[in-house]
């Protein structure tokens, strides 16, 4: 991982250390001396990430912090405190300024790049909501990094059986969590963690159980690959706390667990969680859309375009067969012209209903005009294909459509068209005019019937 990392500290020393440790691990670092100049650097270097010193002549850090989340347009760079250890009210303060986390003097290794992976990553997932979001903001809907909301009613999974650990973090959590602890470590694995928890938290001392091995499981497991993972570790015991890093574990706390640390990472895995989650959805949301006619739900006509080539190719590789049935509802415009333009709507989604309802889930049905529909019948041999539309017609024709017309429900038909994969000429516009022209002499014998292309 790489990224775009300002150091302010007023010491030399202490920016040339931090920015020595940072450089070897190739990120890119800009420094600065004092307040005012960290604010200029925010605008020219853009970084990703900001390791604030809070004691500095001029401006001090808490003061630049507050500065940096009151402003729009830099309130998404998380900010890591550096503070003195025996500074605690500092980092109280630089919580409240709105910090994303601290480390504290002499900066260790493994918190500095474990937080600042951490805080980066988390980043990195705002930027990329806030550029995909933007039409969502523009509404001003429902705004992504409104950052309040994401800190509350977290679903956290406590795992300690010596309830010590537990104990703590239900006292400074329970207030603005939803927390479960798991007095029996083993079960773990057998929840169902991804959907049900936003968190795990492991004390990695449990009485007869490896924390480190559960981590390990938790990490490993496709289910609960992405559930972020917050240890609680002995100060002592670096050498498991770095095994638990290079597995994959999110973030440490330190035993005795510091109520502002606890939140403060708390907060941040959270928010990562909820942010992926959001994304993910709002990838599979937008896919939908790019596929899905508005109206009735079902797939609209790009999508056909695309599946129609998928499943040509797939016929002349495979040499199985497939049919297409062409469908156009008889009458249409009189029945807009008649009851408006909102009944003929109701039965168009009507219309869609039965299909969808009448075919098997490897087939597809399409919008593909507006009173015109396509239905794909993968492994479809022309005659079954027939017997398909067959039925499909009937049970339009059957039950007239109850679509709030003044009149009473409304007597319906169609006319459908069908046509099956031939040899490896097909190309979707000659498999697709086979269809349209069964479907033009069904339209001209009298409608409400099916005419396949061998007819
Ligand atoms: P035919 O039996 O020959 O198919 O006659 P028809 O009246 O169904 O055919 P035509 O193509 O002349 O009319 C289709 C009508 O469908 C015209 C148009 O106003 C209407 N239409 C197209 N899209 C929509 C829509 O989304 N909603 C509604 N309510 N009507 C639509
Ligand atoms: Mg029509
Ligand atoms: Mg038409």
């Amino acid at each position: 991982m790489t990224a775009r990392v300002l150091v302010v500290d007023d010491i030399l020393a202490n920016v040339r250390l931090l920015e020595a440790k940072l450089t070897s691990e190739y990120f890119e670092v800009h420094t600065a001396s004092n307040g005012l100049d960290a604010i200029e650097a925010i605008g020219s270097f853009n970084p990703d990430i900001i390791l604030l010193d809070v004691m500095m002549p001029g401006i001090d850090g808490i003061e630049v912090c507050k500065r940096i989340k009151s402003n729009p347009e830099t309130q998404h760079i998380p900010v890591i405190m550096v503070t003195a250890l025996d500074q605690p009210e500092d980092r109280v303060q630089g919580l409240e300024a709105g910090a994303d986390d601290f480390i504290t003097k002499p900066v260790n290794d493994a918190a500095l790049f474990c937080r600042l992976k951490s805080l980066v990553r988390l980043k990195m997932l705002i930027d990329e909501l806030r550029g995909r979001d933007t039409s969502a903001l523009l509404e001003g809907q429902d705004n992504p990094v409104n950052l309040a909301e994401v800190e509350k009613n977290a679903n956290i999974l406590i795992v300690d059986n010596r309830g010590i650990v537990a104990e703590r973090i239900e006292e400074s959590l329970s207030k603005l969590h939803n927390l479960v602890t798991l007095r029996e470590p083993s079960e773990a694995v057998n929840l169902n963690l991804e959907t049900e928890f936003d968190l795990v938290i492991v004390s990695l001392d449990l009485l007869d159980h490896d924390g480190l091995r559960l981590c390990s499981q938790l990490r490993s497991f496709e289910k609960t690959r992405q559930l972020p993972l917050l240890i609680v570790v002995d100060p002592e015991d670096g050498a498991r706390l770095m095994r638990a890093l290079d597995m994959g574990v999110n973030d440490y706390l330190h035993r005795p667990v510091d109520r502002m640390e606890l939140r403060a990472r708390v907060n941040t895995q959270i928010k990562r969680k909820r942010y992926t989650d959001r994304l993910r959805t709002n990838v599979a949301r937008s896919m939908e859309m790019a596929v899905t006619d508005p109206l009735t739900g079902l797939y609209n006509r790009r999508h056909m375009d695309n599946q129609l080539e998928i499943q040509l190719a797939n016929a002349s590789v495979r040499g199985s067969p497939l049919s297409i049935l062409t469908l156009d509802v008889d009458f249409f415009k009189p029945i807009n012209d008649t009851h408006g333009h909102d009944v003929g709507d109701r039965v168009l989604k009507e219309l869609a209903r039965r299909l969808k309802e009448q075919i098997r889930t490897i087939d597809l049905c399409f919008r593909i005009g507006g009173e015109e529909f396509l239905i794909l019948l993968p492994g479809t041999e022309l005659q079954v294909g027939f017997t398909v539309a067959e039925r499909l017609r009937r049970i339009i024709a059957a039950t007239p459509f109850d679509v709030q017309a003044s009149s009473g429900p409304l007597a319906i038909t169609v006319s459908i068209g069908v046509a099956g994969y031939e040899s490896a000429a097909d190309t979707p516009e000659i498999f697709l005019k086979r269809a349209d022209d069964a479907l033009y002499k069904a339209k001209r014998s009298g409608r409400n019937r099916v005419v396949s292309e061998a007819a």
